[in-house]
């Protein structure tokens, strides 16, 4: 018997699970992927939004300011890469100057600081990459971007260190009220019981919402498609440049990435299948056609690799966070599409409140809030070089060349808490495979790291989830 059982570990559930690990109970995750960071999270701009574009008095708005306050401390004490690099919401006409002005206003109701609408000249003067068509653009000092899967595999490590358990293939296929609390089954046959459950399923969160309360909700999966390009692109832009956002989201971005990539996208599509994360040749063609109207010469042969994510888009287009009316102890984070990833710090002190008032524990006195990175050999300068190889020689044997990553990384990847099962796994934590090859010269190499730390032979070992294997036997194995 749990205390606490939160469904899925996005950065909304592994927010939630480390607000819940400063508390004497016991919380686990259930997750259905191999690893934290499977859904949504890993597919996304990776922006912390200002706030100025969520409707005063919504929960996104609300999430959004208090997101984007939090996080800069946050990654100081969980160590993970944030920037506050500002962003620009530019426009071409009167009419998008009116819808500036709508935003400034709206801002300033969020209670977002330091907002400024600047005329073309000083835009283009901010971003000489920019479009000589830009008339006028609102400036937003507090908007940021986030490695998000370092922001989501910090805060479960840091959860996990702090007592929460993380079960990896575990899809969630039953949910019950027994007694005052509930039951889960699992495809695999597991049956877990528990006083309360955090829904942070994605966009599967509807599914859960609806099987044990009457007041129904629907989630439609919204995706959006998005281009990166090599690390070479790095200062075509500095800021994060949004056009002007319409009902079906903020836009095309222009936007470097806290690694120094250059991604453009996404684009907004509503969809039946909440599996489609396909790319399509319209899809990527109007990322291109749309981010051509903001800057000028993109780097289009710079282009490493293309993504979907799927925005999980909720009928009243707002976050659904809270104990359900009608059935106590479950606890919705529902409906969390974009500015989700800027929110999840305070959504999860959120429930984490509400959890608390329903069913009381004592603090911790020794719950650890701080978690260190991975050192990382591309960014250390010579002396810290130095040091990391004489501590551990397997920070000299460079695996990933295009990022420059060591074995050292991987090693301590793989043996991190909640650490990497497979080939995504270690992309997302220390961005080997990443690179301009993505992967094509040393996943041969990674694997054999990961067979040898995993104690697995190399038949074994996967992408990303349990169907997508890498080898399927010895080319001469059948030789008699
Ligand atoms: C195109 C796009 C751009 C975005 N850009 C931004 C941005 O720049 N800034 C920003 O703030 N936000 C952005 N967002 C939103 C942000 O990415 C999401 O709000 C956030 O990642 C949602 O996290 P989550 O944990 O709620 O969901 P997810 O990350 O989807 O996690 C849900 C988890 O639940 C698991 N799960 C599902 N069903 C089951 C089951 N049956 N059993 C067990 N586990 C299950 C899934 O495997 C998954 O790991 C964007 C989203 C998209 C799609």
């Amino acid at each position: 018997m749990y205390d606490v059982i939160i469904i899925g570990a996005g950065v909304t559930g592994c927010a939630v699970a480390r607000e819940l690990a400063r508390r004497e109970r016991s919380v686990a995750v259930l997750e259905r992927g191999l690893d934290v960071c499977e859904g949504t999270s890993k597919a996304n701009s990776g922006i912390v939004h200002a706030g100025h574009d969520a409707h005063p008095g919504t929960w996104k708005a609300r999430f959004n300011v208090e997101g984007s306050l939090l996080m800069e401390e946050l990654s100081k004490e969980l160590d993970f890469p944030y920037r506050r690099n500002t962003s620009l919401v530019i426009g071409f006409d009167e009419e998008d100057r009116r819808t500036l002005e709508g935003l400034l206003a709206q801002g300033l109701e969020n209670g977002v600081k330091g907002l400024e609408l600047w005329d073309g000249s000083r835009v283009r003067e901010k971003e000489p990459q920019l479009s000589d068509a830009v008339t006028c653009a609102l400036y937003c000092p507090t908007g940021g971007i986030v490695d998000p899967f370092l922001l989501t595999v910090a805060l479960a490590e840091n959860a996990c260190v702090g007592g929460v358990s993380f079960f990896f293939g575990e899809e969630v296929t039953e949910l019950c009220r027994a007694g005052e609390g509930f039951v889960l089954k699992t495809a695999r046959g597991g049956s877990y019981e528990t006083r309360a459950v955090v829904n942070a399923a994605g966009v599967y969160a509807d599914v859960f919402h609806n099987m044990v309360s009457e007041d129904k909700v629907h989630i439609t999966p919204r995706k959006g498609e998005y281009l990166l390009m090599d690390k070479k692109t790095t200062g075509f832009v500095n800021a994060t440049i949004f056009q002007c956002p319409t009902k079906m989201g903020k836009g095309i971005l222009v936007t470097p990435t806290v690694h120094g990539n250059l991604l453009l996208g996404p684009t907004s599509e509503d969809i039946a299948d909440k599996e489609n994360t396909e790319t399509t040749a319209a899809g990527l063609e109007e990322v291109l056609a749309k981010a051509g109207l903001s800057a000028k010469e993109l780097p289009v042969r710079q282009v490493i690799t293309s993504f979907t994510g799927l925005r999980a888009h909720s009928d009243n287009g707002d976050f659904i966070v809270g104990e359900a009316a009608d059935c106590p102890g479950f606890f919705d984070a529902a409906g969390i599409e974009s500015p989700g990833l800027t929110s999840a710090p305070a959504i999860g002190r959120y429930l984490a409140e509400r959890i608390n008032e329903r069913f009381p524990a004592p603090e911790k006195t020794d719950f650890i809030a701080v978690r260190k990175g991975i050192p990382c050999m591309a960014d250390a300068d010579p002396e810290e070089r130095k040091r990391l190889v004489a501590e551990n020689p397997l920070y000299a044997n460079v695996v990933c060349r295009c990022e420059l990553v060591t074995e050292g990384e991987i090693v301590e990847a793989i043996r991190r808490p909640v650490g990497a099962k497979t080939l995504d796994g270690i992309k997302r934590r220390v961005r080997a495979g990443m690179g301009r090859c993505q992967a094509g010269f040393c996943t041969p190499k990674q694997m054999e790291i990961l067979a040898r730390e995993l104690g697995v032979e190399e038949e074994a070992i996967v992408k990303s989830g349990p169907g997508a294997r890498l080898l399927t036997g010895y080319t001469k194995s059948n030789i008699s």
